[in-house]
């Protein structure tokens, strides 16, 4: 439904938030401008380009900032994925996910452990068919998974309250007791946390990974589809550039190499905001103002104008220190090596190393189009974690130069993956990549683009989409949502909360964007709805459904 208005919003930031906003307002009659810094579209998500990598006319090898993984419990982000047409409108860029059918458990002391990421059970048992998951060779005991899978009912059968109330002010280590179980338990079930969220077990709050964790887990052991989805070729060629498409088409001026320098807020309300773009700044203004930039970036924007206009805006400050590096390496490879048919986790890697081998996903790309011509396949690899040392150097990732980066994470997934036979040689190695945003500056690197961690008693920090100055809006992973962890899904979401906000204030009769719950397992509601009398009668969780 189109508005009965056309009114003008300026979008700060053209990543995944930023787009997201831009494509509801433009499907609604907005005018639409996006500002962005870089030259390229799609933020965090995007794929790029390794500079000077192409000879005799082949294209530069594709890099990415972080290989994308899109979990089957995503609604908001693949709901707007099946509007973007592809292939000129006969596909959406959705029909470019496929899946990942195994997920697999790498460590530096026994053969890699598959797990199948889709089970064709029916839904018997949900206990017994999360169990199951861990019957493997992982030296846990029937104690050891029963306890873990305990933690993850009790989250999944919590009340919305108590999850938000009280387990975000609880770590996850602590919620797991993990102090008293055994040191395996630890190793993989406090390990993973570190990998899946790039957050240490004891840092990170027990609502946002016992609910992404569990929500994994029931769709690993759930009928209908694997929990696995994964993109068939760069982000950008399949998905970010026809969206940039069109929004384009649709009338969105997507505007690269605009900085957004200040925000101008008199009188409590926005009055302009100043970008410099091309060397030039100027003043742009706009009915409404809609912020999808990086929480670091949004805690420096702020002055005294802002805080005056909206003194809760000063917990992003705060809120901005709750960020950690996760950055992206590509191995490009002589020969494909597909290693598992899904993402890899690292388990024994101190840099909490992942993984995914790309060519087995990418049919219609012909990899010796591209580089030297000689790459026939790409393993690329997320690092989560900067501050511990390595194994070869015995430095942390943050201390190392580019080559022993390099060196580092090549050793790491060498020794997990060369257990039982050799799956990768130094001879197979054409050419590598680490991502851009690691500079280095006298010695020590610096990351351009750190990703916000959900601490320990940070929701209280995180603001909501609105805000108290009424033509400013929230649109990025750190604003207050069902998805609850930084997420292209939580980008998404907040970007559909912000542009309902927004037709709430101009009065448009446009239908609004469609918000899903986290979890909706209409099976656990019985559970649930018990938890939350019990909740607001002061009684602890008990897991029953009455009483
Ligand atoms: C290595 C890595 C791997 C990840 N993997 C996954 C994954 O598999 N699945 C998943 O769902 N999520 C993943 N994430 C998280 C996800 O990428 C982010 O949460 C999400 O993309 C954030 O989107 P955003 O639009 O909120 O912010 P951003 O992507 O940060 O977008 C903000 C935009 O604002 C621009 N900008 C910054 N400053 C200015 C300025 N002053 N003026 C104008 N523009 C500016 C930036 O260039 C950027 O384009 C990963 C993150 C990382 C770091």
């Amino acid at each position: 439904m189109v508005a009965s208005v056309h009114p003008s919003v300026v979008v700060l930031g053209g990543g995944i938030a930023g787009m997201s906003a831009a494509q509801e307002l433009m499907e609604r009659g907005f005018h639409v401008t996006v500002m962005e810094s870089r030259r390229i579209p799609g933020g965090k998500a995007r794929s790029m380009p390794v500079p000077g990598t192409g000879t005799e006319g082949r294209r530069d090898l594709p890099g990415e900032h972080g290989f994308r993984f899109f979990p089957k419990f995503y609604k908001h982000v693949t709901d707007t994925m099946k509007r973007i047409p592809y292939q000129g409108g006969r596909r959406s860029v959705y029909d470019n996910l496929i899946e990942g059918t195994n997920l697999g458990l790498a460590f530096f002391d026994r053969p890699m452990q598959p797990f199948l990421t889709e089970f064709p059970q029916s839904i018997s048992g949900w206990r017994t068919l999360l169990k199951s998951l861990f019957r493997n060779n992982l030296n846990l005991s029937e104690h050891d998974i029963d306890h873990y899978v305990s933690a993850l009912w009790k989250v999944l059968t919590s009340c919305d309250e108590r999850r938000l109330l009280d387990y975000q002010r609880v770590s996850w280590w602590d919620f797991l007791q993990a102090e008293k179980q055994s040191p395996e338990f630890r190793h993989i079930f406090t390990g993973l946390t570190r990998i899946l969220v790039a957050a240490r077990a004891r840092e990170v709050n027990a609502c946002t990974v016992g609910t992404v964790g569990a929500t994994i887990m029931l769709d690993m052991v759930l009928p209908g589809g694997s929990a696995d989805r994964l993109l068939n070729g760069p982000t950008n060629d399949v998905w970010i550039n026809p969206w940039l498409n069109y929004l384009r088409q649709g009338g969105v001026d997507y505007r690269f190499g605009a900085k957004v320098e200040h925000i101008h807020c008199e009188d409590s309300r926005i009055q302009g905001v100043t970008v410099t773009e091309n060397g030039q700044s100027r003043r742009v203004t706009a009915d409404y103002y809609l912020a999808a930039l990086p929480v670091e970036v949004m805690a420096e924007l702020l002055n005294d104008g802002l805080l005056a206009g909206d003194p809760l805006l000063g917990g992003l400050i705060e809120l901005a220190k709750n960020v950690e590096w996760m950055n992206g390496v590509q191995f490009y490879l002589k020969e494909d090596v597909p290693i598992i048919h899904g993402h890899v986790i690292y388990m024994d890697s101190p840099w909490a190393l992942t993984s995914v081998s790309q060519a087995q996903f990418w049919p219609e790309f012909r990899l010796s189009d591209y580089g030297n011509g000689q790459v026939r396949g790409i393993i690329s690899i997320d690092v989560s974690d900067w501050k511990v040392p390595g194994i070869l150097y015995g430095k942390p990732a943050m201390e190392c130069t580019r080559e022993e980066i390099k060196a580092e994470v090549w050793e790491q997934i060498k020794r997990s993956l060369n257990q039982d036979k050799i799956v990768l040689s130094d001879d197979m190695l054409v050419e590598w990549n680490l991502d851009e945003d690691i500079q280095f500056e006298e010695g020590r690197a610096t990351n351009a683009e750190p990703l916000l961690v959900n601490h320990v008693n940070t929701w209280n920090l995180r603001p909501n989409a609105y805000t108290a100055i009424p033509n400013l809006f929230l649109a990025s992973d750190y604003v207050r949502t069902n998805t609850d962890l930084a997420t292209m899904e939580s980008a998404n979401e907040a970007a559909r909360r912000a542009v309902n906000c927004i037709l709430e204030r101009a009065g448009s009769d446009a239908s609004p964007c469609k918000i899903w719950d986290m979890y909706d397992y209409p099976i656990l509601s019985a559970w649930r709805s018990n938890d939350r009398a019990r909740f607001h009668k002061g009684l602890p969780w008990n897991g029953k459904i009455i009483g």
